[in-house]
């Protein structure tokens, strides 16, 4: 359904009120949004049962739309000011005991509903944890500790068994349970819990003191390092921005190696002993627990958010930061809404990373909200990364934003020399092998030596394609434009877009013939090859297959840090962000699958990923070295990765991006259409493409000399055109690019076209602003 009719659907309809005589001046009214595509706030009388207890933040039932049907949504603001137009309807009920955020996020938050062009209520229903508005009518949880020495205690004493087991787990948790995990963990119903409390066994605590013993396992603490003249002269620019209470944006541009998390260690330090708190985003919690251990170590009390977390949990993480009593925040994109009340400093370590960006309404990037955050609270923010997108260094060649630069590893240890491998002609790869001769021999060496090995494929999987020599295609899912992929380990074929498996074809289902070729290697392949090249080592493949079970991650690095793996092999996932002093060799599979994809990122992509992957060698004592397998020797983004040279990279790539006009020298927003009818798609979106052209005619020319400001007039519109996946879970997509000098344009034409834009109700339609994903 479109916005617009949306919106004439849910109007609240005048109804007759009893508060008619009530003294204008008496009335409170409530501003309230829902978690719709909705701009407006809606008002609400407040009635006098709830006057003392309604403020902004909390959640309310409200009668809306036709049906007059009670529908949750959120307070945003009280007023005295009676709205001019109609007579209102009342709130019916209110959901919370306190505010689910604090006035200044709520701002934020009407910020990015302004920014990401999405509904207000949208985006206080992502920010807000499910924990939380599950936790927040309901009365404080308990949760139950174990009493001094209550082993010995209970030794001594016999316990039923029931009430043993419960000793046992509480013992064996090692943190604080709530009385519902604990009864699960046990295995009992809550009355041998309540038992043990009244023998003082176990004690239950509520509201703020038991979090204290919930914060965090035990570490060993580690003292800060000297920092070396380098990271000093980072860190003492870092302390004058602190120090001038203003905000400023700070790029820190460290080559892989060069300490700069030592660099965010001391100035979150720094703030902390001003009794401030810092948040640090990492790109997956999942995939960095090293880092975390890192921060734990340094810091007494540090929050851990990550998707792991209980509702239970994550609602106690929330409250001890809203409390001020954890210093340092350490989460993925949505730690940026933690509610510290005394934000002293942001950071967000490998801000290059595509995983800050959300890929669901709101489609905010953390960095840019980070960004608001920051200056609306005055605090410093600091962006980190080895090859930092070129969003972020063309914003500090503009001077808008500090630049900061760590060139060289500490102890002047060298970056791993790059060899470029062309498999063009390489004998066992045109066998359809993935390690090409000379990888093979460095693999020998590197394990000769003792050395560790890392091999990268970006494709997971055993075969990504079974190609029907008849028809001369691959075989693709029912649903979506992407062919199979066939793994090997389920017996399947697998849609890596949409949940669609099935057996393997023994004939090609368009056109019957049976002969079937399983091509090309993903990661699942490349371990058997491994394990046959190399029948001594000791393999361990690292994917999103193999590494379902939460923990899986750290163990198996944990395992290759302890020399127990010989040869890591996999996808993204060991390319980021990990320090194995005695990694020796990188191998990448094949630098050419990220460069051909249909993005205008596809370069700065396939440069990243060389350098982070390559960023993985070299870093202790032994030297490193990097070979890259490609069919593009020649290939200027590839030869630039080669030489470790991003300056040469972001040169290049930022001329070519301002000659096309695309960001960062222009503001991208993506329309995308899809339904099952692609007529019906196409007619839809080109009923869209019309609107907005026609606002952009109907724009005067913003006057010469003027700057042209929030005039929508430089919009340009591209397409619209069939997505590059066309058919995606059996809907087609077509999609069309707003491209402007600045978001502000592309908001206020949207703004005064949507609701002349009428949407079919079997299509969807989302916007993007700045995608990073143009499938
Ligand atoms: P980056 O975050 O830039 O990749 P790290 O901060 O992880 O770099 O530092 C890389 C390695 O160097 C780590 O093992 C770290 O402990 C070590 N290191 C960082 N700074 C120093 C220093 N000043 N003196 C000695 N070792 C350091
Ligand atoms: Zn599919």
């Amino acid at each position: 359904m479109s916005d617009a009719r949306q919106q004439q659907l849910f109007t609240p309809e005048p109804v007759p009120l009893p508060f008619e005589l009530a003294a204008e001046a008496d009335r409170l009214f409530a501003q309230v949004v829902f978690n719709r595509p909705l701009e407006d706030t809606y008002t609400y009388i407040v009635p006098d049962g709830l006057r003392e207890r309604l403020r902004p933040g909390m959640r309310v039932k409200v009668p809306f739309g036709r049906g007059n049907s009670l529908e949750t949504g959120y307070c945003v603001g009280l007023t005295r000011e009676p709205p001019t137009s109609r007579r209102l309807k009342e709130v019916a009920e209110l959901l919370d005991r306190e505010p689910l955020l604090s006035e200044a996020m709520l701002d934020l938050t009407r910020w990015m509903g302004e920014r990401y062009l999405c509904g207000w209520g949208q985006v206080l229903e992502t920010v807000v944890p499910a924990g939380v508005k599950a936790q927040a009518g309901t009365r404080q949880i308990v949760c139950f500790v174990p009493s001094a020495n209550l082993a010995e205690r209970v030794a001594a004493l016999k316990l039923p068994k029931k009430q043993q087991r419960v000793v046992d787990v509480l013992l064996a948790a090692g943190r604080p349970l709530t009385g519902p995990e604990l009864a699960e963990a046990a295995d009992c119903s809550p009355a041998p819990i309540q038992t043990l409390r009244e023998k003082g066994l176990i004690l239950g605590m509520e509201g703020r003191s038991e979090l204290d013993v919930a914060t965090t396992g035990p570490v060993d603490v580690e003292a800060d390092l000297v920092l070396n003249a380098e990271q000093q002269k980072a860190f003492d620019r870092v302390l004058r921005c602190i120090e001038s209470g203003r905000h400023e944006t700070m790029l820190l541009h460290g080559v892989t190696g060069s300490g700069k998390t030592e660099v965010y260690i001391r100035a979150i330090r720094e703030v902390v002993s001003y009794g401030r708190q810092a948040i640090v985003l990492v790109p997956e919690i999942s995939l960095t627990p090293q880092t975390i251990r890192r921060f734990r170590r340094r810091f007494p009390s540090v929050a851990v958010l990550h998707s792991h977390l209980s509702d239970v949990e994550r609602h106690r993480q929330w409250k001890r930061i809203e409390h001020g009593e954890v210093q340092v925040i350490v989460g993925a994109r949505s730690a940026i809404f933690a509610p510290a009340p005394h934000l002293g400093l942001i950071v967000i370590d490998e801000e290059h990373e595509t995983t800050f960006k959300q890929q669901t309404t709101p489609r905010y990037h953390a960095r840019e909200v980070a960004r608001e955050r920051c200056r609306r609270e005055g605090v410093p923010l600091i962006l980190g990364s080895a090859t930092p997108t070129l969003e972020s260094l063309q914003r500090a060649r503009d001077k808008h934003d500090l630049f900061l630069t760590l060139p060289k590893r500490v102890e002047a240890r060298p970056l791993p020399p790059v060899s470029l491998v062309d498999t063009r002609n390489d004998p066992h790869v045109s066998k359809g092998h993935s390690i090409g001769r000379a990888l093979r021999n460095a693999i020998d060496l590197a394990i000769r030596d003792a050395g560790q090995v890392i091999l990268f494929l970006n494709l997971r999987g055993y075969s990504p394609v079974l190609w029907c020599l008849t028809c001369q295609a691959g075989v693709q899912c029912p649903d979506c434009d992407i062919t199979l992929t066939w793994h090997r380990d389920r017996q399947k074929m697998l849609c890596h877009s949409c949940l669609y498996e099935a057996p393997p074809p023994t004939a090609c289902p368009k056109c019957g013939h049976p002969g079937l070729r399983y091509i090309g290697s993903g990661t699942q392949r490349l371990e058997a090859e491994v394990r046959t090249k190399f029948p001594n080592a000791r393999v361990l493949r690292m994917d999103s297959d193999s590494m379902r079970k939460p923990g899986s991650h750290d163990e198996a690095l944990e395992a290759f840090r302890q020399g127990q793996v010989d040869i890591l092999l996999g996808t993204q996932m060991i390319a980021k962000g990990l320090d194995f002093p005695q990694v020796t060799l990188v191998g990448v599979i094949d630098a050419d699958t990220l460069l051909h994809q249909p993005d205008l990122r596809a370069a700065e992509r396939t440069f990243q990923l060389i350098a982070q992957v390559a960023g993985r060698t070299g870093r202790g004592e032994r030297q490193g070295r990097v070979l890259v397998q490609t069919m593009n020797p020649d290939q200027p983004v590839i030869q630039f990765a080669s030489r470790h040279d991003y300056f040469g990279f972001a040169k290049m790539e930022l001329e070519s991006r301002q000659r096309h006009h695309q960001p960062p020298f222009a503001a991208l927003a993506r329309v995308v259409m899809r339904g099952i009818n692609e007529t019906q798609v196409q007619e839809a979106i080109k009923g869209v493409a019309a609107t907005l052209r026609a606002a952009i005619a109907a724009e005067p020319e913003p006057a010469a000399g003027s700057s042209s400001g929030s005039s929508w007039r430089p919009v340009k519109i591209l397409g619209p055109a069939p997505a590059p996946v066309l058919r995606l879970r059996k809907q087609f997509r077509y999609h069309m690019l707003l491209t402007a000098e600045t978001p502000e344009q592309l908001a206020t034409l949207w703004r005064r076209v949507k609701s002349d834009i009428v949407v079919p109700d079997d299509i969807e339609m989302t916007i993007d602003v700045d995608p990073v994903d143009m499938r």
